[in-house]
């Protein structure tokens, strides 16, 4: 998606260890408008998938899920990463972050993910799958399927589509930006289809 990719060279930075710092319009300050043009996107991307419910992680899905939920007029369930006191039995796994380099425990009640449910999974990176695979995890316990996933950033040259595709077999697996090399600081693409 080339407004994205714009404003990827435009704003985001380049840190040590493959991170890519978009805070200025995804991780802390959010660009409403682009979200929503993402979301449309997602909307376009899979319109010919019947999708029941869509599943992200907090904190940075919840923006292009939310907007996605609104498109497709289906809910949003966001993974949380700390039990609330009203959760009363959930479905737990357990993540290895990738830009923190450690592990934590992701839940969503039991309430909301339920057999037979087609989810479409979206979160704001794919790096190395982790986060991804937790949130299939976390649909596949329910007795839900994965049809489909969507991402605003992949970064290809972690391997994480590999893992995702053998954990959800069959799903649909986009990315709006697709970087193929954060290298030397210089943030390149992979050609668009
Ligand atoms: P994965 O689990 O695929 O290895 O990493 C995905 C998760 O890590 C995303 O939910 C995202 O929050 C975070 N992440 C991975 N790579 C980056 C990155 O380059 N920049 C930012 N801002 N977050 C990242």
């Amino acid at each position: 998606m080339k407004e994205l990719e714009e404003r990827i060279l435009k704003d985001g930075k380049c840190l040590l260890g493959g991170i890519l710092k978009v805070d200025n319009f995804i991780n802390h300050q959010m660009d409403s408008a682009l979200m929503f043009s993402c979301a449309a996107e997602f909307m376009r991307l899979f319109a010919d998938l019947k999708i029941d419910k869509i599943l992200t992680i907090e904190a940075s899905g919840i923006a292009p899920a939310v907007f996605a939920g609104y498109l497709m007029r289906v809910p949003v369930v966001f993974a949380k990463k700390a039990v609330p006191k009203t959760m009363s039995t959930a479905f737990v796994t357990t993540v290895t972050s990738f830009t923190k380099k450690r592990d934590y425990t992701v839940f969503v009640s039991r309430e909301y993910l339920n057999a037979g449910e087609r989810i479409l999974i979206i979160d704001d990176f794919l790096a190395c799958g982790n986060a991804a695979c937790g949130l299939a995890d976390l649909c596949h316990q329910a007795g839900a399927s994965v049809v489909a996933l969507g991402f605003l950033v992949e970064k290809s040259f972690q391997g994480g589509r590999d893992l995702i595709a053998r954990a959800t077999p069959g799903a649909r697996i986009e990315s709006l930006a697709s970087i193929a090399s954060l290298d030397n600081g210089i943030i390149e693409f992979n050609a668009r289809d």
